[in-house]
C-alpha cells in the first residue's frame, strides 16, 4: 500500500482527522520551508486542536437550535438608546453566565430584543458555553409532551444542561394553568445552574394577565429576578426605520425611462 495511504489510514484510525485530510498538504509545508522536526510536530498538534475545537464550536451553535444566526457586532448601539456602550461590553463579556444572572429584555417589536438575545448566546457559544435557544411556545409544547415524545425530551435535556437558556417571546400568547406550572417547574429547576436569557413585550405586573394566576406570576417573577437585570429596550422599531420595500418609487421609474 502507497505509504501515504497507510499513513492516512493511521491518522484516521487515531482520530486525528485533520492530520488525515492535511497529510500532503502538512508534508509539502514542511519540506518547502525545511522546519525542523518540532515544528512539523507542532504544526500537526496545532492544526488538530484548532480542527476539534472548531467542530465542536459548530456542534454547539447547531445545537442551540437557533432560528436564524445574529451577530454582536451587528447590533448598532447608537439606534438602541437603552443600552450604553459599557453595559453592552459587559453583557459581550459573559462574565454574567458563570455568575448565573438571567436577563430579562422587554420592550416593543422591533426594538432588537431577539437579535440581541441571539446574538449573546451565538458568541457564548463561540466562547464555550452551552446554550439552547427557544420561543416560549415551543419551549411549552416540549414541556408538554417531553414524557412522550422523543424529540421534546431531547431538547429538554439540552435545555436543562445547557450554561445559558434563550426563552424568546414570553408572554406574546397566553399559556394554560398547567403549562404555566410546568414553566414555574422549569425555572425552579434551572436556578443556580443555569442563566436565563428572556425576550418579552410584557411588563412584569402583566405577566399575571398572561399566565392567567397571579401567584404563579410572582413565583415565577420571584426566582427570575433574583439574580437578574431587565433592560427595558424602548424606542423605535428597527424594521420600520429601516424598512425595506421591492417596489420601486414612481419617480425612480420615470428617471430610469428618460
Ligand atoms: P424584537 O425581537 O425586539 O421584535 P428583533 O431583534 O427581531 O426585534 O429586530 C428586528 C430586526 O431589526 C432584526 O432584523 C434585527 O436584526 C434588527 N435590529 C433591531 N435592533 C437592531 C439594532 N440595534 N442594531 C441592528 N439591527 C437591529
Ligand atoms: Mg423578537
Amino acid at each position: 500500500m502507497d505509504r501515504i495511504k497507510e499513513l492516512k489510514e493511521q491518522a484516521a484510525s487515531l482520530s486525528l482527522y485533520n492530520t488525515r485530510d492535511k497529510l500532503e498538504e502538512l508534508i509539502h509545508q514542511a519540506e518547502q520551508e525545511e522546519i525542523s522536526y518540532t515544528s512539523f510536530l507542532e504544526n500537526i498538534f496545532h492544526g488538530e486542536i484548532k480542527y476539534r475545537h472548531d467542530k465542536a464550536q459548530a456542534k454547539r451553535i447547531k445545537e442551540a437550535g437557533f432560528p436564524y444566526p445574529k451577530y454582536l457586532k451587528d447590533f448598532d448601539l447608537s439606534f438602541c438608546k437603552s443600552l450604553t456602550n459599557r453595559q453592552f461590553k459587559q453583557l459581550s463579556e459573559l462574565t454574567w453566565i458563570d455568575g448565573i444572572y438571567n436577563l430579562i429584555l422587554s420592550g416593543p417589536p422591533g426594538v432588537g430584543k431577539t437579535h440581541l438575545a441571539i446574538a449573546l448566546g451565538y458568541h457564548a457559544c463561540e466562547e464555550g458555553y452551552k446554550v439552547s435557544y427557544s420561543t416560549m411556545q415551543a419551549l411549552v409544547q416540549c414541556l408538554r409532551t417531553e414524557e412522550i415524545d422523543r424529540r421534546s425530551r431531547v431538547k429538554m435535556n439540552r435545555i436543562r444542561k445547557s450554561n445559558l437558556c434563550i426563552i424568546d417571546e414570553v408572554g406574546y400568547l397566553p399559556i394554560s394553568s398547567t403549562e404555566g406550572n410546568l414553566f414555574f417547574q422549569l425555572v425552579s429547576e434551572l436556578q443556580e445552574q443555569t442563566a436565563i436569557v428572556i425576550t418579552t413585550n410584557k411588563g412584569f405586573e402583566e405577566w399575571t394577565e398572561f399566565l392567567n394566576d397571579a401567584a404563579l406570576a410572582t413565583a415565577i417573577l420571584d426566582r427570575l429576578s433574583y439574580r437578574c437585570d431587565r433592560i427595558q429596550m424602548s424606542g423605535k422599531s428597527y424594521r420600520l426605520e429601516n424598512r425595506k420595500s421591492f417596489l420601486r418609487e414612481k419617480g425612480t421609474e420615470q428617471n430610469e425611462i428618460s
